[in-house]
C-alpha cells in the first residue's frame, strides 16, 4: 500500500473514531495486518508466532492529530517464545552492528534496547506469558543510556533576556478538553455539606522556610471543586501536579492541572514556588531536568502547557518523557499536539524518550523506573487494547530518592492494577509515599495494600473525598488520617532525611478561581 493511501485511510479512520468516541462507541482502529510476515523496520524476530495485527504505540514529540505524523512506533507481539529466543534475537542484533543501550530485569520481564544509526528497538520478554514485545522505537531523540546523568556541573544562573521573542497571547480552552476531563469524574457522588466533614490536620514537621533546596517531592496545591468552591465554571474536579527537587537543585515536574485550574494567579504562584525551592531569583532561569506526563488527559497537561507557554524564557527544560497511546486507539484532545508543538518550538534541543515498561535511568542518585505503560495491556492474539479510557494507559513511575521510594500511579484504574499485580511482587510495588490513583475516585483495593505506603498524596479536595469516595476507607486501613495529604489543603513536601525519616513540610494552599484567562 502506498504511503499516500495509508494516510488517506488513517485520516478517514481517525475521523470516524473521534465521532464514535463522542457517542461512547468502541471502535477498532485500522491497524496494519502482517499476514504472518515481519513488517517492522528492524531485524525479524525469528521465533514464536506473530500476532497478525501490529499495535500502533503512538508518536513522541511529533503531531498525531493536527498534522499527519511521519513516524509512529509500531509494536509486534510474538507469542510462544522463550528467554532463549529473546537472547538469540539480542545476539543477532549485536552481530548485525546494533549497540545495546539498555538492559534491565524487572521481576519476570527482561527488557533491552538497541540502536543502530538512527534506528532504535525495544525488546521485552515476559517470562510468565512467553510473550515478546518488539517495538520499532523511532520516536526517541536520544538513546536511553544518554538520557540520565551521573555528574552535575554547577552552572551559574543564566539571566532571562529582557524582551520576549514574542508576547504571550493566551489560547481559549477547547470545550473538547473540558468535556473529556469532567466526564472522567464520577457524576453521581453527592458533595458533602462543608460543615459535615471532620478533617484531620495532616502531620507535618518542617516549618516552610526550612525546606529550600532540599531534595524531595512536592505535591503542588491546586484549587478543586467542592462544597466550598461549588461553581463548576470556576473550579475543576480533577488535576494533579508534582515537583521533584533533585540533589543538584534541578527539578522534575510531573503532569499539570486542569483547564479551570489555570487562572493567571495560580500560574504566577507556581513560578514563585519554583523560584523559592530552587533559590533562583527573579530574572534568572530555572533548570527543569525533565517534564514527565503520566497520560494524555487535559487535567494532567493544561497547567503545564500554560506554564511553559507563558514562562518558557524562565525555564530551561532539558528532557521530556511521556508515552501517550495513539489517537487512533483512544482519541484525545488537540491540546496534546499543541503541547508537542510548544515543546519543539521553545526547546529545539529537547531530549525525548517515549517511556516503556522496564526502562530505568538516574539523575544523580535519583532513580526513575517505569513499571507499566499501555503496551502491557495489548492482547497478543489480536493487538486489541482492552481499555476504553486513557486512564488505563497511564505510565506508572517508581522514584527512589534519598533512600525512599515514591510511586506515581497517575489516573490508573483496574486494568493497571491487575497488570501490576500480575507482573510484580510486594517488594517491587512497595513505596514509602504513594500518589493515590485518579484523584481518589478509583478504589484499587488489591493494589494499595501491596504497595503498603506510609504516606498517601491525594491530588483532590479533602472535603470532597473524606467519607465520600470508597478509596478513602481503603487507605484508612493502611495509614492514619494524618498521613493522607490532600492537594487543596497545602503544598506538602516529602523530604527524605539522613536518619531515614521522611520530613513533611507545609506551605499554605494556592486557590484562585478560574479567571477566563485561557491557556
Ligand atoms: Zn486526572
Amino acid at each position: 500500500m502506498s504511503d499516500f493511501l495509508k494516510r488517506i485511510i488513517s485520516a478517514i479512520s481517525s475521523f470516524f473514531l473521534t465521532i464514535a468516541s463522542f457517542f461512547g462507541l468502541a471502535a477498532k482502529p485500522d491497524l496494519p495486518v502482517n499476514h504472518g510476515q515481519w513488517l517492522l523496520d528492524v531485524p525479524a524476530y525469528e521465533a514464536g508466532q506473530y500476532c497478525e495485527t501490529l499495535y500502533d504505540t503512538g508518536t513522541g514529540l511529533e503531531n498525531e492529530v493536527l498534522k499527519e505524523p511521519q513516524q509512529t512506533s509500531s509494536m509486534q507481539l510474538v507469542r510462544s517464545t522463550t528467554l532463549q529466543d529473546a537472547d538469540n534475537y539480542a545476539a543477532r542484533l549485536q552481530r548485525e552492528g546494533w549497540r545495546q543501550t539498555f538492559e534491565n530485569r524487572l521481576a519476570g520481564l527482561v527488557v533491552r534496547a538497541y540502536e543502530k544509526d538512527a534506528q532504535r528497538v525495544y525488546l521485552c520478554f515476559d517470562e510468565k506469558t512467553g510473550i515478546t514485545r518488539v517495538i520499532d522505537d523511532c520516536c526517541n531523540t536520544v538513546p536511553l543510556d544518554r538520557f540520565g546523568y551521573s555528574q552535575s556541573v554547577p552552572q551559574p544562573p543564566v539571566t532571562v533576556p529582557d524582551t520576549p521573542t514574542e508576547p504571550f497571547e493566551s489560547e481559549p480552552i477547547d470545550p473538547q478538553e473540558t468535556q473529556i476531563n469532567e466526564a472522567n469524574a464520577p457524576a453521581a457522588m453527592p458533595l458533602p455539606a462543608h460543615s459535615d466533614v471532620v478533617t484531620a490536620p495532616a502531620e507535618t514537621n518542617v516549618p516552610p522556610r526550612d525546606f529550600r533546596l532540599q531534595p524531595g517531592v512536592y505535591q503542588y496545591s491546586l484549587p478543586y471543586y467542592d462544597s466550598a468552591h461549588s461553581d463548576a465554571e470556576l473550579y475543576a474536579k480533577n488535576g494533579m501536579l508534582y515537583v521533584i527537587v533533585l540533589p543538584d537543585g534541578k527539578l522534575v515536574i510531573i503532569d499539570g492541572g486542569a483547564p479551570h485550574q489555570c487562572a493567571n494567579a495560580n500560574i504566577e504562584a507556581f513560578i514563585r514556588f519554583l523560584r523559592e525551592i530552587t533559590g533562583r531569583g527573579a530574572g534568572t532561569r530555572m533548570q527543569i531536568a525533565m517534564w514527565y506526563g503520566t497520560h494524555c488527559h487535559a487535567d494532567h497537561i493544561d497547567f503545564f502547557y500554560k506554564v511553559i507557554h507563558k514562562h518558557y524564557r524562565e525555564l530551561e527544560l532539558e528532557r521530556v518523557m511521556f508515552n501517550y497511546q495513539s489517537h487512533k486507539v483512544l482519541p484525545y484532545a488537540n491540546r496534546v499536539d499543541k503541547l508537542r508543538n510548544l515543546l519543539v518550538k521553545y526547546y529545539p534541543d529537547l531530549q525525548y524518550v517515549k517511556c516503556r515498561t522496564g526502562y530505568a535511568f538516574s539523575f544523580l542518585d535519583a532513580r526513575f523506573e517505569i513499571l507499566y505503560t499501555h503496551e502491557q495491556l495489548i492482547s497478543a492474539e489480536d493487538a486489541a487494547l482492552p481499555a476504553t479510557n486513557a486512564n488505563d494507559c497511564c505510565s506508572v513511575l517508581k522514584l527512589t530518592l534519598g533512600g525512599k521510594t515514591f510511586l506515581f500511579l497517575g489516573d490508573s484504574n483496574q486494568l493497571v492494577q491487575q497488570e501490576l499485580l500480575r507482573c510484580y511482587d510486594g517488594q517491587m510495588l512497595h513505596a514509602d509515599v504513594l500518589q493515590a490513583a485518579h484523584h481518589m475516585y478509583n478504589n484499587l483495593t488489591e493494589l494499595y495494600p501491596v504497595i503498603a505506603p506510609q504516606y498517601v498524596m491525594c491530588p483532590q479536595s479533602m472535603s470532597r473525598t473524606v467519607d465520600v469516595y470508597p478509596s478513602y476507607a481503603t487507605f484508612r486501613k493502611l495509614v492514619p488520617a494524618q498521613r493522607m495529604y490532600f492537594a487543596d489543603q497545602a503544598i506538602y513536601g516529602f523530604l527524605p532525611q539522613a536518619d531515614g525519616r521522611i520530613s513533611v513540610s507545609y506551605r499554605p494552599p494556592v486557590c484562585f478561581a478560574y479567571d477566563n484567562s485561557g491557556l
